[in-house]
């Protein structure tokens, strides 16, 4: 029997604690909303439809936000130059870009940029680096989704083999680090696949946990996994403007594995939850 990793039902319950939290953190103490800044640059549609399902979040919860939505055309001075003015702006207490960038422009330059006090996607290189020297830090939302919820669902990866499918500086990377380092959710021991692996399936048929971040629809078949593995689907194909699929073939895993997480509904609410809850972190961290 497979278990459904609901990520909606989950993110609703971590969505309580951050009102909870705000209550008891921010409100009592007379502090205002925190405060979340978006970056966008040029009109690709699937950048377009996370920045206004994050924005939607925001208002949810209550979290107040200020969206910077930039031609596609935009210089690299240009984008730098709304990133200090967020650095700088005391009432944004945390901000991200909204990544892919167009071509011209120069990624690690506009990531290094964004003060990492205030880097709540955690993509800049000094929290990329605490992450790794297992300190305290922003983790990147996707990768902090996951592991929330494998913990929430009581899953042990302790001494699991966990093969990450795909090395993105967005998903593959820091779950690959989160899943490996030694702590309470963690110990597992790591394999990591991307394009120019060879024979994939000698390694997914060996692991008891599957991440798989390739953005290729039904990549992940059930031919693929043994039996009572874990599989997290954090592929977003979008077939249609109303269908989209993640990365596992969920219809032939199902009732081989132990659980799978769905697309929609699994890591997407997740990532969502997780990057409010950095902003949280931001603002009690740096009032
Ligand atoms: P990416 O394009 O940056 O990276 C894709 C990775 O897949 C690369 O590391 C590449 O080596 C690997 N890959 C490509 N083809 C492969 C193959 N044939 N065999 C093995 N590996 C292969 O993508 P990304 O930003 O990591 O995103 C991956 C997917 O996850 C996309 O569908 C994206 O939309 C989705 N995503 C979802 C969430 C979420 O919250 N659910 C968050 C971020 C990204």
């Amino acid at each position: 029997m497979t278990k459904i990793l609901n990520g909606n039902q989950l993110a609703n319950e971590i969505k309580k604690e951050i009102v909870e939290d705000i209550k008891e953190k921010i409100l009592k103490k007379n502090k205002r909303f925190p405060h979340l800044g978006i970056i966008l640059t040029g009109n690709n549609y699937s950048s377009i439809k996370y920045v206004n399902n994050k924005i939607k979040e925001c208002k949810n919860i209550g979290f107040k936000y200020t969206l910077i939505h930039l031609p596609k055309d935009s210089s690299e001075k240009e984008i730098l130059n709304e990133i200090n003015n967020m650095n700088k702006n005391p009432m944004i207490d945390g901000f991200i870009i909204q990544l892919p960038l167009e071509k011209h422009v120069n990624k690690n330059k506009i990531i290094s940029s964004i003060d990492p006090k205030k880097d709540v996607d955690g993509f800049h290189p000094e929290n990329i680096g605490k992450m790794i020297l297992e300190m305290d830090s922003f983790f990147p939302a996707t990768a902090l989704g996951i592991i929330t919820m494998l913990e929430k669902y009581n899953i042990q990866i302790k001494g699991k083999h966990s093969v990450v499918i795909g090395r993105s500086i967005i998903v593959g990377k820091p779950i690959s680090i989160l899943l490996s380092r030694n702590n309470l959710i963690g110990n597992s021991t790591v394999t990591i696949a991307h394009s120019k692996t060879p024979n994939i399936i000698y390694h997914t048929k060996k692991a008891d946990i599957i991440v798989v971040a390739v953005g290729i629809p039904k990549f992940v078949t059930g031919e693929m996994i043994k039996n009572g593995s874990i599989i997290i689907d954090v592929g977003i194909n979008n077939i249609n403007e109303t269908v989209i699929v993640g990365d596992v073939d969920f219809k032939s895993v199902y009732g081989k594995a132990a659980f799978v997480t769905p697309v929609p509904g699994g890591v997407g609410p997740m990532t969502r939850i997780m990057l409010l809850k950095n902003t949280l972190k931001a603002a009690l961290n740096n009032r």
